[in-house]
């Protein structure tokens, strides 16, 4: 783990930093918000969120919707998502239709 107040490397054990001699709470470093924050605010484009957006095109929309102008990248791979399930869906729904239709005559 590193001192919160000058980066030093410090040991789990240790109670104050060898560098700069600033206590260490080991509580307060194992529940820094900061990064945790970092962590949620990541924006990156995940296939994930693609498969997401095309197995749920509404929610993939929405997400796109919410998120393009906070995690652009993120708003693109529901985006994407989105468009693809949109046509997926599209071709069953016609395809149902196709089927339905063939079977009344
Ligand atoms: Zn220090």
């Amino acid at each position: 783990m590193y001192c919160p107040n000058c980066g030093h490397e410090v040991t789990e054990e240790s109670k104050f930093c060898s560098n700069c001699g600033a206590s260490i709470n080991h509580y307060e470093y194992f529940t820094d918000n900061s990064t945790q924050i970092s962590w949620e605010k990541k924006d990156i484009s995940n296939a994930g969120y693609t498969v997401l957006g095309a197995f749920f095109p509404v929610l993939g929309l929405i997400m796109f919707l919410c998120l393009r102008k906070e995690m652009p990248n993120t708003a693109r791979s529901y985006k994407l998502g989105f468009i693809i399930g949109f046509v997926l869906y599209a071709i069953m729904a016609l395809l149902f239709i196709l089927f339905f239709i063939a079977f009344l005559k």
